[in-house]
């Protein structure tokens, strides 16, 4: 089936990505939700059959794909419920990658992004700080120069991929005087010296491995240094812009998901004589969960072909994680209603759902921050430009 954004390439894509995720990750998911470890291999998988090349250059080893195939690598890894697994690969693809493609030299790119899309070597994103979390000029971690190396001094946390990663892309203050016009990023390998982490327990993405960092004396070599010294503040709100997307597009999937689940439940369900799709109440209350969902997926889909078309929707992308997060909690909160007690026990998806959903409106930017930036675009016509 064709349309405004898919064609007929795309659906092909879609489903050999529905049966290789059924085929390859489906049977692992409850060992790796259960463990919290993804198993290398899988890794591997991934990189041989493409998925992590989509949007990366051929020259190292990427398809330069439009951005729908992205799309739809999202939102299919979410319909096999397991956000913490669709973490781990997109936090890898799309947060670590993007960095090392974007700011990357050739060398970088050649050492770190050929054996990312291949699989080979896994990445993380270190913004947050145990002090520097919505106020990311606000990070302590310090980068000296000495000669021709940097020494890092600072800890991360919150970090997706932060224990089990073989590279770190890491934003450090090169100029603490200067606030956020000076940090910069860098790029390390995990076992360089000095480097330890910790994993962390949480609510839900159990699949993924969030880690606590530490950085004590860590020595790279300065061409370690990603793009500009003192330019990564910038770097980092213009990839935010990818990653609200992607996280906008992760709710309206997940809702999506949960909304097929529960149709299906309803008109197997019986009581009072009828199957539960029949009572009004749960019709009206499907009925503008259907829409919600919609509403954000559409949406979705346009900014997804604007920022494909190379418009600057830092704007647009706020407000689609804002609301499509907000949305997938209220969706899924709704669908696990009408499980009745089903949608509290583990053995069905609902359960895992929410609380995978919850984590929406915090990552990547809360949804108290999110209209602080909206507010000051609209309300104070603030202008975010693209770094140069
Ligand atoms: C599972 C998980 C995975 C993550 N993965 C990564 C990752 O890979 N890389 C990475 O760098 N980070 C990652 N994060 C961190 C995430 O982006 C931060 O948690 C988030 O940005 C919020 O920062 P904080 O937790 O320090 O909250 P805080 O900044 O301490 O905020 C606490 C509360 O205060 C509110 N608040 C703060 N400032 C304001 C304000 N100005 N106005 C109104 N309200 C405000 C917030 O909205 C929030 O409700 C991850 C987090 C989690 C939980």
């Amino acid at each position: 089936m064709s349309s405004r954004y898919f064609t007929e390439e795309h659906e092909l894509f879609r489903q050999s990505l529905k049966d290789f995720l059924q085929k390859e990750v489906v049977p692992h998911i409850e060992k790796w939700e259960e463990t919290g470890h993804i198993e290398r291999f899988i890794w591997k998988k991934f990189g041989d059959m493409g998925f992590f090349g989509l949007a990366y250059p051929e020259a190292y080893g990427g398809m330069n794909l439009d951005l729908f195939y992205t799309v739809i690598l999202l939102e299919e890894l979410q319909k096999i419920n397991s956000a913490g697994f669709s973490a781990a690969i997109w936090a890898h693809a799309y947060l670590a990658m993007t960095h090392v493609n974007k700011e990357g030299n050739h060398d970088i790119k050649e050492k770190y992004l050929t054996p990312s899309i291949s699989g080979d070597k896994i990445g993380c994103l270190c913004i947050t700080e145990p002090f520097g979390g919505s106020d990311v000029a606000g990070m302590r971690t310090t980068a000296v120069k000495q000669g021709d190396s940097y020494v890092i001094n600072g800890s991360k946390t919150f970090i997706t991929n932060g224990v089990y990663s073989d590279y770190l892309v890491v934003a450090a203050k090169t100029n603490p005087e200067l606030g956020n016009k000076g940090i910069s990023i860098f790029i390390m390998d995990r076992d360089t010296p000095g480097i330890s982490a910790t994993k962390l327990d949480k609510l839900g993405w159990r699949a993924s491995d969030t880690g606590e960092i530490a950085f004590d004396n860590v020595t790279i070599p300065a061409s370690n240094l990603m793009g500009e010294e003192n330019k990564g503040f910038p770097y980092i709100m213009q990839h935010f812009a990818l990653e609200r997307l992607i996280m906008g597009i992760n709710a309206h999937a997940r809702a999506e998901y949960a909304l097929d689940y529960a149709k299906q439940y309803m008109s197997e369900r019986q009581a009072f004589g009828k199957s539960i799709d029949k009572f009004q109440a749960l019709r009206h209350s499907f009925a503008d969960c259907y829409a919600d969902m919609m509403m954000c997926k559409e949406f979705n889909y346009a900014i997804a072909d604007r920022l494909d078309k190379g418009d600057y929707v830092v704007k647009e992308a706020t407000i689609s994680k804002l609301r499509s997060t907000k949305m997938a909690d209220e969706v899924i909160y709704q669908c696990l209603q009408f499980l009745g007690g089903y949608g509290y026990m583990e053995e069905y998806p609902m359960a895992r759902l929410l609380r995978d959903s919850r984590l929406g409106p915090i990552g990547g930017g809360t949804s108290e921050i999110l209209r602080e930036i909206i507010a000051k675009m609209v309300l104070d016509n603030k202008d975010y430009k693209p770094a140069t």
